[in-house]
């Protein structure tokens, strides 16, 4: 019987996924370098130790009945320590294998018959050229791995530029990426237990600014097909991949109507937290439950929403503007406990439920709400 989870990051994702835990009876016990990280402020302990530390990973295999972690850049060699010595991690360390590195991802999703952009591996400065002939401008060079939030690419229009960015990835391995020309970027969040029970949440439609997440709309303002078919990869993926928890693929859709994987996040994801205020089992509820060996809830969204990020200024760290914010009533906000509000941080989100359909105003209105706060 699982009493205690282990939980190896404690940034916000951790934390939402603990205060479920907690509401759920579960003991928590998180593991994350920082002391009073987001979620060592909910959960019931936490270990102050490097995600590497395989002492301190071992330690928290031994004090709790399942290992998960909330951010995948961290080394596959904690939850390999973690399996050798019989410790139950979800999800599994072949998993975090293959999506930790763009490369190993994109060659999977190819191999269960699903598009991506069109990609080439960069080794070495020569390879850039053979990319460029055969891919085109413009690109985007991406760390294969480590990169996140926009971190690690450089978007590129001819050979010199391209250049540029491999000398920037000073000698990091690349991916070569043909640019979309998308006409919406989704996302489909989903879990699946041991059992092979897989259930979606509908697909959203993500806004980012400079490659960093802005907005998320539910449900994605696209035709029910297309909806459909995001929906179908999703499942495919996870049931190829055997992974066991809640995880996040996001897709490009083109003006064609095609469907291009774009990257598979193997855990809670940002544009799922909205799960928490309008679905009646959020994304964070499903990663306990699949942990859990529990059964899983199919989602029912109870109102349409527009979730937005709440990122630091780099101006302060007291978040103003609260009270204008929430004298909108269909607004929930979310904090994450950081100190710190560094530039382009997340530091929080709101979420604004939305009666009927989503259009232009209700986005309008969402963005006015979000120009209310600021930091001091
Ligand atoms: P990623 O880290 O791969 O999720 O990239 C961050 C964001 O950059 C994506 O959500 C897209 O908005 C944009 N982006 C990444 N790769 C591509 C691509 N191949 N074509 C067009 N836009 C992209």
């Amino acid at each position: 019987m699982i009493q205690t989870i282990g939980v190896i990051g404690g940034g916000q994702l951790g934390r939402m996924f603990a205060l479920e835990a907690k509401r759920m009876g579960y003991n928590v016990i998180v593991l994350d370098p920082q002391e009073h990280s987001p979620c060592g402020q909910v959960a019931d302990e936490q270990i102050i130790a490097a995600y590497d530390d395989l002492a301190a990973i071992a330690d928290l295999g031994k004090r709790t009945d399942v290992v998960t972690y909330e951010f995948e850049n961290i080394a596959i060699a904690s939850v390999k320590h973690l399996e050798d010595n019989g410790y139950s991690v979800m999800p599994s360390s072949s998993v975090l294998e293959i999506t930790q590195d763009r490369l190993l991802e994109k060659r999977f999703v190819r191999s269960c018959g699903i598009a991506t952009a069109d990609f080439a591996e960069i080794n070495r400065f020569d390879d850039l050229s053979e990319a460029a002939m055969t891919i085109g401008f413009p690109a985007i060079l991406k760390t294969v791995r480590g990169g996140y939030d926009g971190k690690g690419q450089w978007r590129v229009t001819s050979l010199d530029e391209a250049r540029a960015a491999f000398n920037a990835g000073k000698g990091a391995q690349l991916i070569y990426e043909r640019v979309v020309p998308f006409v919406r970027e989704l996302s489909v969040v989903a879990t699946r237990n041991t059992a092979d029970q897989v259930v979606t949440y509908p697909a959203g439609e993500n806004s980012h600014d400079r490659g960093i997440l802005a907005m998320t709309v539910v449900p994605a303002r696209v035709g029910e097909d297309a909806r459909a078919r995001a929906r179908t990869i999703a499942v495919t993926i996870g049931r190829k991949l055997e992974i066991v928890g809640t995880y996040c693929v996001e897709l490009f859709l083109t003006a064609s109507g095609e469907l291009l994987v774009n990257e598979i996040a193997p855990r809670p994801h940002n544009s799922g937290h909205y799960s928490i205020d309008v679905t009646q089992c959020s994304q964070y509820e499903q990663h306990v439950r699949a942990v859990c060996d529990l059964p899983l809830a199919e989602p029912k969204l109870l109102s349409n929403a527009i979730m937005m990020n709440i990122l630091g200024a780099g101006t302060g760290d007291h978040l103003t503007g609260e009270e204008a914010l929430l004298s909108d009533p269909s607004i929930v906000l979310h904090m994450y406990g950081k100190r710190h509000a560094v530039a382009r941080r997340k530091m929080g989100h709101f979420t604004m439920l939305v009666d009927g359909s989503i259009d232009e105003l209700a986005i309008a209105r969402a963005k006015a709400a979000h120009a209310k706060l600021g930091w001091a």
